[in-house]
């Protein structure tokens, strides 16, 4: 058994900590308020605040009746990036589906997996705009996506009632864990790389497929959305990912070097 592991014997109820709540760009500050009491009540703390439009604010504080403790350690930052850097899975929530769908969880699988992983690693699960959602490109930086099976007619939910649909499934995984009877995963031996190792992948595959002639910039179609869900299925270990970036320098060295070879021999008579 690798060391990275924690045994699940601590507290449970620790493991809930390591499972952040993301909002970005929240409009309404009542929402924020909402989404740290639906947290609080199901023994969550740590929620990010990515952009929200109008923050700290009394309605805020206001709905969060007895949870201004959350509120008050909430992280503001600018961007999602700074959200869930760190954070070995990440999990995007949307009301409906999108063009290209992605590795989806119930709110059931994901409580699971949540739980299960923040054994090793932080997880966050990220949460749109009152009034679109989260953009395609925020979803495609997630592993998997959750979807609440709401009535396909009138899909959307408060946003802090998702918060609280999603904490709850959360806790009663937490709750099964505690009576030693969590469900079965595979365990892997290498941690799981974390969000912005990966995002720095991605860069170098982009700029290597570019040196190669395979991947215009001009002209990127969805290479590069593909690509993402190809890795978010596979999701790349720390190890697997040092391997491939440093195949990925190697290969930019060859066209570096192979290019000068045909220079040389073009320029020479
Ligand atoms: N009109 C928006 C709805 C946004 S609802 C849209 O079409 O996407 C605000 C947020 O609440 C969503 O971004 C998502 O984080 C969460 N949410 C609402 N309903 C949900 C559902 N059925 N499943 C998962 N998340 C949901």
């Amino acid at each position: 058994m690798s060391e990275h592991r924690i045994s699940a014997s601590g507290s449970a109820e620790e493991l809930l900590k390591k499972v952040r709540v993301v909002l970005v760009n929240t409009t309404h500050p009542g929402n924020i308020g909402g989404a740290a009491r639906a947290m609080k009540n199901m023994g969550l703390s740590s929620l990010y605040l990515v952009a929200p439009k109008e923050y700290p604010a009394d309605r805020a504080v206001w709905r969060a009746a007895g949870a201004v403790d959350v509120l008050d350690s909430a992280i503001v930052v600018d961007t999602l990036e700074e959200a869930i850097g760190d954070c070995g899975l990440v999990v995007g929530t949307s009301a409906r589906g999108r063009r290209i769908p992605w590795p989806l969880f119930t709110p059931r699988e994901f409580g699971e997996k949540a739980i299960h992983e923040a054994k090793t690693h932080d997880v966050a699960v990220v949460f749109g705009r009152e009034d679109r959602g989260l953009t395609n490109d925020e979803l495609h930086k997630c592993h998997y996506h959750v979807h609440i099976p709401s009535n396909p007619d009138y899909s959307a939910l408060n946003l802090a009632t998702a918060v609280q649909v999603l904490c709850y499934e959360v806790r009663m995984a937490m709750l099964t864990l505690a009576e030693g009877k969590e469900p079965h995963f595979d365990d892997w031996d290498v941690p799981p790389a974390r969000h912005k190792d990966v995002e720095m992948y991605f860069e170098h595959l982009e700029e290597t497929m570019t040196d190669l002639g395979f991947f215009t910039p001009e002209n990127p179609r969805q290479t590069m959305t593909r690509m993402r869900r190809l890795y978010s299925r596979i999701r790349l270990d720390q190890m697997e990912l040092n391997i491939m970036r440093g195949m990925l320098t190697a290969i930019q060295n060859f066209v570096y070097h192979t290019n000068k070879k045909l220079e040389k021999q073009q320029k020479e008579p």
